[in-house]
């Protein structure tokens, strides 16, 4: 609720006061279990931030934040992390997330033995078996190393990693874009198992929105640390209302889960997160924008239902 990070850069800028990097500016969003909120935007919009201070692996400079009725914010010391375990991420590269002188079994087994979740190496042992199995890897991989295995196995791998603390909330940051076309469509559909099976919630970060669209129930669109526009996935792509996710949907091709689809390029640079622009921050791109929209920032509306899934939320004049 209300999450705010900045950043301040170094050095004295233009001899004025000290600049800020504004990654996250007051972000709000629920996830509830079973369902999958899907957060596309360009890179820099500030995604990975969300996610980053949502688990405080970056510290909010404020804003709050609750798993399962816990007050996550506040939590400090050892409560913090034990709460970790309810609370996991899994990383876009899994080249560089998984250390390269461990063998599966250490890897995969390491969070029961950081957080003392097992009694005995016996039961790690059996949990790290059981949760590569759950992620397709059999038990003959157990003494391997992560070179020894494909991108698409290592981020199976970072799954299981991910899994074995049993969590309530995972967050996917990118978690297909380093991978082939062919091995990304498993990876998503493995993704979609789990939950099926278990029921976590997640939050997904990605710029690619066929991706989005495959996984999510509910999709949210990012601009320069906002929330432009939030809604049921159906409702977002069917009947997009902010000019920003027009423009976006507008410019990438058509569904077809055989070709990749980033975000494409939209007219005009996007601007600095350091120097926002004035009033609505997209109005220096967007075709639709009026003289109100340089001097006052546009607050969020709702234009859907009242009901948690038919909200339909979004940050523009027009409406
Ligand atoms: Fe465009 Fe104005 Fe809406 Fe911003 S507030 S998206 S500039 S119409
Ligand atoms: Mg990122």
């Amino acid at each position: 609720r209300h999450l705010i990070k900045h950043f301040p850069l170094a050095g004295n800028f233009w001899g004025r006061q000290r600049a800020v990097l504004r990654a996250v500016d007051d972000v709000s969003l629920a996830i509830r279990p079973g369902e999958t909120l899907g957060l596309v935007g360009e890179s820099g919009s500030g995604k990975s931030t969300v996610g980053n201070c949502i688990l405080r692996l970056v510290e909010p400079d404020r804003g709050e934040i609750y798993c399962q009725g816990q007050a996550v914010h506040s939590l400090k010391g050892n409560d913090l992390r034990r709460i970790r375990r309810r609370m996991q991420m899994v990383f876009q590269d899994p080249q560089s997330s998984l250390d390269p002188r461990m063998t599966v079994q250490t890897i995969v087994g390491y969070p029961l033995k950081l957080q003392r979740l097992a009694a005995s190496s016996t039961e790690v042992a059996e949990r790290v078996e059981h949760i590569l199995t759950e992620v397709g890897l059999g038990r003959e991989h157990l003494d391997r190393y992560p070179h020894e295995f494909s991108g698409g196995q290592r981020q199976r791998i970072g799954i299981a990693r991910a899994l074995i603390t049993e969590p309530a909330f995972i967050i996917f940051d990118e978690p297909t874009s380093a991978l082939d076309v062919s091995v990304q469509a498993q990876i998503l559909n493995l993704i979609k198992t789990l939950q099926h099976r278990h029921g976590y919630a997640y939050l997904f970060i990605s710029h690619d929105l066929t991706v989005v669209r495959h996984i999510s129930h509910r999709v949210a669109v990012m601009y320069l640390g906002i929330f432009v526009e939030s809604a049921a996935k159906g409702d977002l792509f069917e009947q997009p209302a902010h000019p920003y996710t027009r423009a976006l949907l507008a410019s990438a091709p058509k569904p077809n889960p055989d070709i990749r689809q980033e975000l494409a390029v939209i007219a005009g640079d996007p601007p600095s997160p350091v120097h926002l622009p004035s009033g609505c921050r997209f109005h220096p791109r967007c075709p639709e924008a009026m003289p109100i929209c340089r001097q006052k920032a546009p607050k969020t509306k709702n234009i859907g239902g009242d009901r948690a899934d038919k909200l339909h939320r979004v940050c523009c004049h027009l409406y």
